[in-house]
């Protein structure tokens, strides 16, 4: 197996398989000029509320906007707290800071890497208005404790699942579980974009008619601005290649779930490794495949991996209370200690729908090879 280079995603790939589609879509759209707010539009965010199986969807510019957007149609402001976990991408937690709102972090869970369900309550204060659990890597949060600490203690829930499309937590698909819950379309996730591109889904009606008028200058009607709003539009170009790759969902991600076992059934055997733990009643969609090693030799084995023509990443280098960004809050060094541990050890192999069972065993072996030496 020689000059096997394996990229960490390869989105030229997938493009080739629905190229004729893509294409003839994307002509019909710029003979039309529609770009803003248009059936395109409107039909994706059906066809993705149907796929989440709740009422309404409202597309945005960004996963971050949704984020934002989000927060602010539930009336999260200045002087509250909002809980959410150490080890996420950053944007959960900038959008937490752009409301005004004080960001709570809560450790992770080791095995899950999501946030650790028995350290939230001791979080819990007057000031808490919402919780924010992010379905890391394409792993659905264990929701019951969340949905009973949210009703006894009066809090929003606000699904981060920009990583998690159409994972399944007791069967019932991700989106569903929060009052609302928030999905970016960046290229590289599951269901990506050819741009930045993001959701909000509800099944509140309320919430659905604030956030319309969020997302475009506070407005339904043309020059009646009713709130203070953002331009944060879903736009046409992007609906359309969405509501193509949407039809792909449920294959790319069984596929991803493929790759998974082949990469549990090579790496099982080798003893350094610890492959990704799925809780029993959830479906990871995998949007990573985040394994962690038991030695202090991850930065090495990346390097190694490199020589070899693979690629890699770490989902997330630094836990985000010790970035500097959020140095203001206060948190510290051992405040979380499961997530900085984690952090140090652990590294993202490719997952992507196209990598072949041959590649996974040329990483895995290689791997080996690297722990054996
Ligand atoms: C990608 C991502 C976001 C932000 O989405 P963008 O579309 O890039 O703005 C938010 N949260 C998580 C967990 C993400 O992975």
């Amino acid at each position: 197996m020689k000059n096997i280079k394996v990229p960490f995603i390869d989105l030229k790939l997938q493009y080739l398989s629905i190229k004729d589609e893509v294409n003839s879509k994307f002509r019909e759209v710029l003979k039309n000029q529609e770009f803003i707010l248009d059936e395109e539009v409107k039909r994706f965010e059906e066809e993705f509320a149907k796929y989440c199986k709740v009422n309404y969807c409202i597309g945005v510019a960004s996963g971050t906007d949704a984020l934002i957007l989000g927060m602010k149609s539930l009336g999260i402001t200045r002087g509250d707290e909002v809980i959410t976990v150490a080890n996420t991408f950053i944007a959960t937690v900038e959008a937490i800071t752009h409301v005004g709102a004080r960001p709570v972090f809560v450790d992770i869970d080791p095995l899950t890497y999501n946030i650790n369900p028995n350290k939230i309550e001791e979080k819990i204060t007057d000031k808490t208005k919402a919780i924010i659990p992010v379905h890391l890597y394409g792993q659905p949060t264990d929701m019951d404790p969340i949905i009973e600490f949210a009703s006894k203690h009066d809090l929003f829930i606000i699904e981060d699942a920009a990583q998690a499309h159409g994972a399944k937590y007791k069967g019932r698909k991700v989106g569903s579980f929060g009052n609302i819950a928030c999905f970016s379309f960046y290229p590289a996730k599951n269901l990506g974009a050819y741009g930045d591109a993001g959701a909000i889904v509800t099944n509140d009606e309320e919430i659905v008619e604030i956030l319309r008028k969020l997302r475009n200058h506070g407005s339904v009607k043309k020059y009646q601005h009713d709130i203070v709003g953002y331009n944060s539009r879903l736009d046409t170009l992007q609906a359309a290649v969405l509501r193509i790759k949407l039809k792909y969902l449920e294959k790319w991600n069984s596929d991803r779930q493929k790759n998974a076992k082949s990469y549990n059934e090579f790496l099982s055997k080798i003893q350094g490794v610890i492959t990704p733990k799925t809780l029993d009643d959830a479906t990871h969609v995998y949007h990573l495949y985040v394994v962690r090693l038991k030695n202090d030799r991850r930065d090495e084995l990346r390097r190694y991996l490199q020589d070899k023509g693979i690629a890699t990443g770490i989902h997330y280098p630094t836990p985000v209370h010790l970035t500097k960004a959020f140095e203001y809050i206060g948190y510290r060094e051992g405040d979380f200690p499961a997530a900085e541990e984690s952090a140090k050890k652990i590294v993202s192999l490719p997952i992507y729908p196209e990598l072949q069972r041959g590649q996974i065993e040329f990483i895995s072996q290689e791997i080996q090879n690297f722990l054996e030496r």
